[in-house]
């Protein structure tokens, strides 16, 4: 036999028992990396920060829920107007004249007013007043007609001035800032880009019922989420949603509430009004990739109303669903339970309308 034809019958003979070892080791390799990175430990927190119970359920590395539960803190430090010491606080102390804010703040200042104007005032960070008026987390109350009529002219994003280049912010005199209906949501957005950036195998965020889901659940498939039962007893849901890489967040009469004289008042403000919103709406449910916007959405739907506020959603980009007080009838954007496979819990009273 000539050598070429040995090299021939040896190739033939070996080389695909070796190929198949090579083979064999690439598999082990890929499986023992895809078992590795299937193993990421979960890391638990929850902190108290913004006035709600944040959880942070992360699986990856152990360095992350310490620089969730930073982000969290900072956020709370920043923009709770009752920390003396935040900077919204020292915004409200100085309304009338300009006062330099960290850039983030300005950014985030910046997006509400823009918002404010883009849901025609139904969202206004300048509500602040109102809030420390009827202190909802503080003591209480109903305030009279003369203290509303008196507070309402303060209520306005549109007095609000930003210098872009001083990075500062003014107020008309007496105006306060509440930046509540964001602040959350804000922070959501930034514990996702975090555990995005640092390659977090998963994380399930829950900022006192906005809840943000990143990657496939330990399921490998979407997470389930509950949606509150605005009807229902804390903790009872009405509908469950599967959601991935996605920002859920509900605005509801049931969060923060109090009795005066057998009427219940509740924390969700008409600006135009001074009284809590009356629009018709039990919860707003927005799903979004951008947790900020899906915040602000939330609460200006709830006082928008269904109509006004299935037009803001489209005109975001946004899906909701929505629960109309009137029939317990459930409005929702196109597609939205065929997308998030929305199941509803047996025995609730809502109906499906759209
Ligand atoms: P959320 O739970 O996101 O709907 O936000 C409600 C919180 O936002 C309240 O506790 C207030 O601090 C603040 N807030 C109430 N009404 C409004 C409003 N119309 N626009 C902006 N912020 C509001
Ligand atoms: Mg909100």
């Amino acid at each position: 036999m000539k050598s070429a034809d040995l090299r021939h019958t040896h190739s033939k003979k070996f080389l695909p028992i070796r190929g198949m070892r090579a083979l064999l080791c690439v598999l082990a390799l890929v499986f023992f990396c895809v078992s590795l990175a299937g193993c990421a430990p979960l890391c638990e927190s929850t902190v108290y920060a913004m006035g709600t119970v944040c959880n942070l359920r992360v699986w990856g590395d152990g360095d992350l829920i310490k620089k969730g539960e930073q982000i969290l803190l900072d956020s709370d430090q920043l923009y709770s107007w009752r920390r003396p010491d935040s900077e919204i606080s020292r915004i409200n102390s100085s309304s009338g004249e300009w006062v330099s804010v960290s850039k983030e703040t300005f950014a985030l200042i910046r997006t509400a007013l823009e918002w404010a104007e883009r849901t025609e005032g139904a969202f206004d960070p300048t509500v602040g007043v109102l809030s420390q008026e009827w202190d909802f987390s503080g003591d209480p109350h109903c305030p009279d007609e003369e203290t509303l009529a008196n507070l309402l002219p303060l209520v306005g994003y549109g007095q609000v001035e930003l210098d872009e280049s001083a990075c500062a912010v003014r107020l008309a005199k007496g105006q306060k800032l509440d930046l509540g209906a964001v602040a959350k949501g804000y922070s959501g957005q930034q514990l996702f880009d975090l555990y995005q950036t640092e390659n977090a195998e998963r994380a399930l965020i829950n900022l006192g019922g906005n809840v943000c889901a990143l990657g496939d659940s330990p399921k490998g498939r979407e997470w389930t989420v509950g949606v509150r039962d605005p009807l229902g007893e804390t903790g009872s849901y009405y509908c469950t949603l599967s959601v991935r890489d996605a920002h859920v967040v509900i605005s509801g009469p049931y969060e923060r509430w109090f009795e005066e004289k057998g009427i219940r008042y509740h924390h969700i403000l008409d600006p135009a009004t001074g009284m809590p919103a009356d629009s018709g709406l039990l919860s707003v449910c927005v799903v979004s990739q951008d947790g900020t916007v899906a915040d602000i959405l939330s609460t200006a739907i709830f006082v928008a109303g269904p109509e006004k506020g299935l037009q803001f959603a489209q005109d975001a980009g946004v899906d909701v669903m929505l629960v109309c007080e009137e029939d317990c009838s459930i409005l929702c954007t196109p597609g939205f339970a065929e997308k998030y496979q929305v199941m509803l819990k047996d025995g609730v009273e809502y109906e499906w309308k759209s």
